[in-house]
């Protein structure tokens, strides 16, 4: 169960945070909890969780090790500070700030070669899916973004299936249109990496995903997790999902 706090919260806002949420998941063994907060709070963020269930992640990462890149992150500076995972390929990078499927595989591969566990998302817009493009452009992404990972580079990613008309929009994709578009991720994953990696894949769902309709969607097999915008940024809402 991943949050994705977007670019919310200060770095106080972050400590209080963790403050509330930590004695609500103590006992929420069922899974990983992970919190990606915006860069300058991570340090707030790994020193809050210390001693905890909850890992912290970043939101994105810039693929060299260092250099004159001004503005840019990379994967040691976030390792160095105890960053365990990273968002890649959200479909707000795709949208406003140039992400492509080759810039995807870059940060993936540049995330894992520097100890950080990727959730790397994929998802449809809303034209693609009413024009019946939905698996084509899952394809195109899952082709371009993430088959060029060797075998035992894929088996630390997470995939988050993100249909873009579901962000922060209050849509969610009913549980079984999110479980058709997993399913089909999974057979991608069983073309390329064979059928046991397939079922050991975790699929997240993540589009509006809010206390009173994971449940629903955590019902279905082929929904191993949830990747959560809104509802992560208060704690009592993103514990309810965690503890679904
Ligand atoms: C997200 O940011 O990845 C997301 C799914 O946002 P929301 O839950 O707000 O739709």
């Amino acid at each position: 169960m991943a949050g994705n706090w977007k670019m919310y919260k200060t770095a106080g806002e972050t400590t209080a945070f963790f403050e509330k949420i930590l004695p609500l998941v103590a006992l929420s063994t069922h899974c990983d909890i992970v919190i990606a907060a915006p860069f300058v709070n991570l340090p707030a963020a790994v020193a809050a969780a210390a001693g905890s269930r909850v890992e912290v992640g970043a939101q994105n990462l810039y693929w060299a090790k260092e250099g004159a890149y001004t503005g840019e992150v990379s994967g040691p500076m976030l390792s160095a500070i105890g960053c365990r995972w990273v968002i890649i390929g959200h479909s707000e990078r795709r949208q406003y700030f140039g992400e492509t499927e080759e810039t995807v595989l870059k940060r993936t591969k540049a995330a894992l070669e520097h100890g950080l566990r990727p959730i790397v998302c994929v998802g449809e817009r809303l034209k693609e899916r009413e024009s019946g493009n939905t698996d084509q452009v899952l394809q195109t992404q899952f082709e371009g973004g993430i088959a060029g990972l060797s075998e035992a580079e894929f088996a630390k990613v997470t995939i988050a299936y993100e249909p873009v008309w579901a962000i922060g929009t209050g849509k969610t994709a009913t549980p079984d249109m999110a479980a058709d578009a997993h399913r089909f991720l999974r057979g991608l994953v069983s073309a390329k990496y064979g059928a046991e990696a397939a079922s050991r894949t975790r699929i997240l769902y993540g589009g509006s995903v809010k206390p009173d309709n994971v449940k629903g969607l955590m019902a279905q097999p082929e929904i191993d997790g949830a990747l959560v915008g809104g509802a992560s940024l208060d704690a009592a809402s993103f514990a309810t999902i965690v503890n679904f």
